[in-house]
């Protein structure tokens, strides 16, 4: 596995720093009316294939958070979430929100109406019974086939710097109980499907997508992390869909293009992080993402 090596995390007066993942960091908040709560940032860095490279895209975080914020509110009549309030000290604004901090299930819990990434490693691994998480799928289908109906394909979270690993059901039953289980799959069904269809009239495919869950102090479940962004998600231009090949998408796939291209000079077997990113290809980057954003969301960044 690659070496991740992160930034240190920005000193915010009234947080104490808890945790970094490649991509956000996380705080307790020691003052102010949400005291004990979390504080989540999300910044401008960008991973891929498990390296943090160094090169930011300018107002990825911000771009991220608003757009997870509004699918909270838009998934907020199928599951409460943990946002508490968008007011957060002025060296984050825009890119960071106050959260209820949950005790997190330790279950990835994703969902795939579309086959591709380690769905379609399972699938054709598994050959010729075809299966994904246990779950048996047709013969016959390529990479962003689109599946018969959404699967619950649960992984466990890996520690920074791993991949995280696709598990059966049962797995899950073992891990949170047999009525948890049965709780987040369903969940994550609904949360699908009226995303999906939202996605879909808005001319996007959302392929696959990966919720995070966690328990209140009363036991309630309540969405948790970041929601439905391209950095969890898998979004692709509906009238550019093809099975049989890799599906175009609105993430870093320009970042993963140029690094595996010639022009970049990166042997990815080297271990070695990729190059410092040219600026045409951060800009470009940048524009998918705002892209992304204007045609979910309805809204001008
Ligand atoms: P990476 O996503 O880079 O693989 P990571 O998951 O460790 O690594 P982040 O996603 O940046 O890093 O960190 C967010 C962490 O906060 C995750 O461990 C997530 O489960 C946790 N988390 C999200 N929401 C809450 C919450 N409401 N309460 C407690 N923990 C939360
Ligand atoms: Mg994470």
């Amino acid at each position: 596995m690659p070496p991740v090596t992160l930034p240190p995390a920005p000193t915010i007066p009234g947080a104490r720093h808890l945790h970094s993942g490649k991509v956000r960091d996380l705080y307790e908040l020691t003052e102010g009316p949400h005291a004990g709560q979390l504080l989540m940032v999300a910044s401008d860095r960008i991973s891929i294939f498990d390296f943090v490279l160094d090169t930011t895209i300018p107002d990825k975080g911000e771009l991220l958070t608003r757009m997870s914020l509004w699918w909270f509110d838009q998934l907020s009549a199928i599951v409460p979430h943990h946002v508490l309030s968008t007011d957060v000290p002025d060296a984050v604004r825009g890119r960071a929100v106050v959260c209820e901090r949950l005790d997190m299930y330790a279950v990835e819990c994703v969902v795939r109406g579309y086959l591709t990434g380690s769905g379609l490693l399972d699938y054709r691994a598994t050959a010729p019974d075809h299966s994904v998480c246990g779950i048996r799928l047709p013969d016959g289908l390529e990479d962003g086939s689109r599946l018969p109906e959404p699967v619950f394909t649960p992984a466990t979270k890996a520690e920074l710097g791993d991949h995280d690993e696709n598990v059966s059901y049962e797995a899950v039953e073992q891990t949170v109980g047999a009525e948890r289980a049965a709780e987040l799959r369903g969940l994550t069904l609904s949360v699908y499907a009226r995303a999906e269809e939202m996605a879909r009239e808005r001319g996007i495919i959302l392929a696959d997508t990966k919720l995070e869950f966690g328990a209140r102090p009363d036991g309630a479940t309540v969405l948790g992390d970041e929601v439905l962004t391209p950095d969890s998600s898998r979004f692709w231009p509906a009238a550019e869909w093809h099975p049989g090949r890799a599906q175009p998408s609105y993430d870093k796939q320009i970042v993963r293009n140029w690094a595996l291209s010639p022009e970049s000079g990166w042997d990815r077997s080297s271990g070695e992080a990729p190059p410092p990113l040219p600026p045409e290809v951060v800009e470009r980057t940048r524009q998918r993402y705002v892209e992304a954003y204007e045609l979910l969301t309805g809204q001008r960044f």
